[in-house]
């Protein structure tokens, strides 16, 4: 057991200036909270904190980092305020403290991969100081090496938290050595069989393999110390957990895992490395696809060395890393291996903590050629645009930023999302629109009245949302389009003698249909009702499929050439010609009048002028896009008002100025009033309002007229 000086001396040893008071401090206020406290195993409480403390002397951390190790279970097992805490050894240590205290307070929920995923990015996203994570993996690892005292179930549910979560953090750390560690521990005792069987063969094959290992040993030594490379080389069984991967992944027996061995050369300089790598390759073969440059190309946790696989002395494989000094340490300790210290302190600025794994990761990025293999890496690490929160029963979401409870509501199904009437985040009703911080515990209240709305299109985040609601929007307008799309067909076919429904449900509805190129009855009963298809299209086809009722026979034809005379119609509608057009009689528009169609129940589409009343305050549903026909060449009917003095002959110059302009018309109406003057309506046959305005010109040039103006009614 390790006690109180082992850390003193420890941290002194890395760390020579070290304030040690602060350490024996937090020991003595940590033996006084624990007091009585008993661990599983028997042991007083306080061994706990100790190790802890001692496995961070490991990780070589501070002073403050140390001392929290001492103090972090006092307010999570033993009630102890953060306050006291705070106002006993300060801001620094009690927010160290209160991190490793909440961590330990994120459940864990199910087991599957991707919530452990998620939860790796939540630890990060809500620790900004890199030391709360080493704190708490020190926290781990002891409670890991202590673990056989818990109940089976306990143990499970700890062991897979540490190898879906925590030693993949360790991993993300590149402190090699915990890493390796938390798998083995977890290995056996999620597998304990396994684990054992494993070992048992190791251990029996252990005086062979010492055997083996020397004489490679010597063998590298050899042919490097002739090249004049000076090296120590060392072998040593990979561990347990990684020999099983291996073992599973490649479906291997134990005989074949010959790579259980792993060598490790180290040299002095990063060109000895290279050289080094050669001689090996020109005394062994190496297997091509097994080269790998991690000096060249570090992996994105900071890790460098060359890997080779080559075929050694008895035709086996032989596994070799080959590395300087430097980077050795790197790969054991990872982060910790980058800090130095100088008068008790580490030679970096205070918020360098906070952002020492960006600053890492930065750094390393300039040395990984590859930026999209590196971003990916970080954003697994690093998540700046994505929050994350609570279920109200504890799992976690993540979500893009600026997300918001309607993205959360539709994360959960999509009928939820579809009634999501209201939310709480932790407790307190906010706007829908509300974002989503991290740590939000968010909860969603639905009504069975509320629908969707377009608006949520605005400030939703998640594609997922985003679809189902233009998904139910779609839908609805669908579904608003054959109701009506219905009921001008009912009336409709009414007027022809036709029965919508029992041509519906015999399936001639749907014959139309594959005729006029629409999947199904319902489709083409949408078209009519957005107006792209005009009722008297269907109506045509369906008397000469039917063949027509003896009472019917003068009706149809007459209203079918109604329809059809009815409509030179110099008006397209969305491409689709042959449609039943009329003009509004409150503004009868021309060809260059910007127009604007509505759909009328029964009559097809009536046209109006942009600026017509009755076209402002009609229903915008029924509202239909169109334009002229700028192949038609119909004559419209016009009407303009003509003021001139009262005298005779007048009204003979005007009309035969508008006949100079090529205008028939069709009726003149003329009356004088009080004060000698006379007001004359003419109806006109014009093609254009172009045509409309060269009548207008051409009158206004004649002698004793007052005034010319378009009458719209
Ligand atoms: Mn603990």
């Amino acid at each position: 057991m390790i006690r109180l000086n082992d850390i003193l001396d420890r941290t002194l040893s890395y760390n020579p200036g070290a304030n040690l008071d602060v350490i024996k401090r937090a020991y003595v206020f940590s033996a006084k909270v624990h007091q009585g406290q008993m661990r599983l195993s028997g042991e007083p409480y306080l061994v706990h904190p100790i190790e802890v403390g001692g496995i961070l002397t490991d990780l070589r951390m501070d002073v403050d980092s140390i001392a929290t190790g001492l103090l972090h279970d006092v307010v999570e097992d033993a009630w102890t305020e953060l306050d006291q805490i705070e106002s006993t050894f300060g801001k620094e240590i009690s927010t160290l403290v209160d991190g490793v205290t909440k961590i330990s307070q994120i459940s864990y929920g199910t087991s599957e991969k991707r919530q452990a995923e998620n939860l790796r990015k939540m630890i990060v996203a809500m620790t900004k100081d890199v030391r709360v994570i080493l704190i708490k993996l020190a926290d781990r690892l002891h409670n890991m090496r202590t673990l056989e005292y818990h109940e089976e179930d306990k143990r499970v549910k700890i062991s897979q938290e540490t190898r879906d979560i925590y030693a993949p953090l360790a991993h993300r750390l590149g402190i090699n050595w915990l890493r390796s560690e938390l798998d083995d521990l977890s290995f056996m005792h999620l597998n304990s069989e396994r684990y054992y069987r494993l070992a048992k063969r190791i251990a029996k094959s252990r005086k062979e393999r010492e055997k083996y290992i020397k004489e490679v040993e010597g063998i590298i030594k050899e042919i490097l110390t002739k090249q004049g490379i000076t090296a120590d080389v060392s072998g040593r069984p990979k561990n347990l957990y990684s020999i099983n991967q291996k073992m599973e992944k490649y479906d291997l027996d134990f005989d074949q895992v010959y790579d259980i061995i792993a060598f490790r050369v180290i040299v002095g300089s990063i060109r000895d490395c290279y050289q080094a790598l050669g001689t090996i390759h020109s005394h062994w073969k190496p297997i091509p696809q097994r080269i790998k440059d991690y000096i060249a190309m570090p992996k994105a946790n900071g890790y460098q060395s060359l890997h080779t696989t080559v075929i050694g002395p008895y035709g086996e494989r032989v596994e070799i890393q080959i590395r300087t000094e430097q980077m050795h340490s790197v790969a054991e300790g990872g982060i910790a291996a980058h800090w130095k210290y100088k008068e008790g302190k580490v030679i970096q600025e205070k918020s360098d903590w906070e952002f020492a794994w960006l600053r890492q990761l930065l750094e390393w990025q300039q040395e990984v050629p590859d930026a999209t293999e590196f971003l990916n890496t970080v954003k697994l690490d690093l998540f700046p645009n994505e929050v994350f929160v609570f279920t109200p029963r504890g799992d976690v979401k993540e979500f893009p930023k600026g997300a918001t409870p309607v993205d959360f509501a539709y994360s959960i199904h999509t009928d939820i999302g579809n009634r999501c009437a209201g939310a709480k985040i932790t407790g307190r009703i906010v706007s829908l629109k509300a974002e989503l911080k991290n740590g939000d515990i968010v909860e969603i209240i639905t009504s069975p009245t509320q629908k969707p709305n377009k608006d949520w299109l605005r400030f939703v985040k998640t594609s997922k949302a985003k679809a189902k609601i233009r998904q139910w929007t779609a839908r609805e307008q669908r579904e608003r389009k054959s109701a009506l799309g219905r009921e001008l067909l009912e009336k409709d076919f009414r007027k022809h003698g036709l029965n919508f429904s029992r041509l519906t449900r015999s399936g001639e509805m749907e014959k139309v249909a594959r005729e006029c190129n629409y999947k199904e009855a319902e489709a083409l009963i949408a078209a009519v009702g957005s107006g792209i298809l005009p009722s008297s299209q269907i109506i045509k086809r369906l008397v000469r499929e039917e063949g027509l009722k003896p009472g019917e026979v003068p009706v149809l034809p007459k209203a079918i050439r109604k329809t059809a005379s009815q409509s030179p119609t110099a008006i397209s509608i969305m491409g689709v010609d042959d449609i039943m057009v009329r003009f509004g009689k409150c503004c009868n528009p021309l060809p260059g009048d910007s127009v604007m169609g509505f759909i009328t129940r029964g009559r097809g589409v009536t046209v109006h002028k942009a600026d017509c009343p009755w076209a402002l305050e009609s229903d915008q549903e029924r509202r239909l896009e169109v334009q002229w026909d700028p192949r038609a060449q119909s004559l419209r009917p016009a009407k303009i008002k003509v003021v001139c003095i009262d005298r005779p002959g007048m009204l003979a110059q005007i009309t035969q100025s508008i006949a100079s302009v090529d205008v028939n018309i069709k009726k003149a109406k003329a009356q004088t009033t009080m004060d000698k003057k006379a007001i004359n309506i003419f109806e006109l046959d014009v093609r254009d309002i172009a045509h409309l305005r060269n009548v207008i010109k051409s009158v206004e040039k004649v002698g004793g007229v007052i005034s010319v103006e378009r009458l719209s009614g």
